[in-house]
């Protein structure tokens, strides 16, 4: 059983107020697959251009990683560029070069069908959409998207969000989606589409979990002493997620709302881990038992008994 993921495998840039990272490797699909593996096998289906030769795809070539789903393609590798404001939470796109990404029509290997979950991280909806019908029995399909594609590809994103169970999104991006300023009124244009339940990630702090039945759990972020690059913390954010879902999937169990609470502080904690250096850098250098510290110190940050 597995994850399979969907998403960018791109070229960045990074500009924030403690240093700067160029040319290097990034993606949705780069930071979602390297935070999943500590939890779950991850299949990636992507496209990179033969640039991606001088960079290379060493980072992702890990134990519980599966690369064999990314198509290189004469051409450019997708860029991206984005400078940081000093509170972190907000960023300006500097440029979105799409590359060999404007042409891409996944074919998902074989080996990937059999994944229990299907991740359609931020890419161009039509793909993701091909992406999904490419793996109808999966159990859990969630989908992240961003401004890029809200605004130029609304009517592609609206139709496969008609086909999904979780959106994963950021809180600027819901408000500009729903055009609705008031999240929770927000969320009710997505539950109206189809998905039961929403994530919505609010940087700093932390991320909170909609269902369309009313339920609602916030889990605070991570208190972290030192912040370099925030860039990859949503996709990081939902490598953790889901790959705590997939863990439970794996063990025989039907997802109940407990599960999906633990798997909101895991994204969190994953999150907190990819903001901590450049890139996908801080990823690469911890372990499990790190992982499993930080969940505990944040159940202890969080926790105090309630005399309601
Ligand atoms: P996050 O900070 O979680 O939003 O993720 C940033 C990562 O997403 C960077 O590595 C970018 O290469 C990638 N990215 C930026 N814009 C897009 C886009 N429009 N579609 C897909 N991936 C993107």
């Amino acid at each position: 059983m597995s994850i399979t993921v969907v998403g960018t495998i791109g070229i960045d840039s990074l500009y924030t107020p403690f240093g700067d990272a160029e040319r290097v490797l990034g993606g949705s699909a780069a930071y979602f697959a390297l935070a999943a593996s500590f939890f779950d096998r991850v299949n990636i289906v992507a496209v990179a251009g033969t640039d991606i030769n001088a960079i290379g795809l060493h980072p992702l070539q890990r134990e519980n990683i599966d690369i064999t789903g990314i198509d290189i393609q004469p051409g450019e590798t997708f860029r991206w560029g984005g400078r940081y404001h000093l509170d972190l939470n907000t960023r300006d796109t500097l440029f979105t070069e799409l590359g060999v990404l404007a042409t891409f029509q996944p074919k998902v290997p074989a080996a990937y069908h059999g994944s229990d979950i299907v991740f359609l991280a931020n890419l161009t909806p039509a793909v993701q959409e091909s992406v999904v019908q490419q793996i109808p029995n999966a159990k859990l399909r969630a989908l992240d998207t961003m401004n890029f594609w809200i605004e130029g590809m609304r009517d592609d994103l609206v139709n496969v969000m008609r086909h999904v169970d979780i959106v994963i999104i950021a809180e600027e991006e819901l408000r500009q989606f729903a055009g609705i300023s008031n999240l929770r009124a927000a969320a009710r244009s997505i539950f109206a589409l189809g998905p039961q339940k929403i994530v919505v990630k609010l940087g700093t702090y932390g991320s909170i979990l909609l269902d369309a039945d009313g339920g609602y759990f916030a889990a605070p972020a991570f208190p972290l002493d030192d912040v370099r690059d925030p860039t990859g913390a949503g996709d990081s954010f939902a490598g953790g997620f889901l790959g705590v879902l997939a863990e439970r999937l794996q063990a025989g169990h039907e997802l109940q709302l407990r599960d999906y609470k633990r798997a909101l502080y895991y994204g969190n904690i994953m999150g907190s881990f990819t903001c901590e250096d450049f890139g996908v850098q801080r990823l690469l250098q911890i372990s499990t038992s790190d992982i499993a510290q930080r969940y505990r110190n944040l159940v202890d940050f969080t926790h105090f008994e309630s005399r309601i």
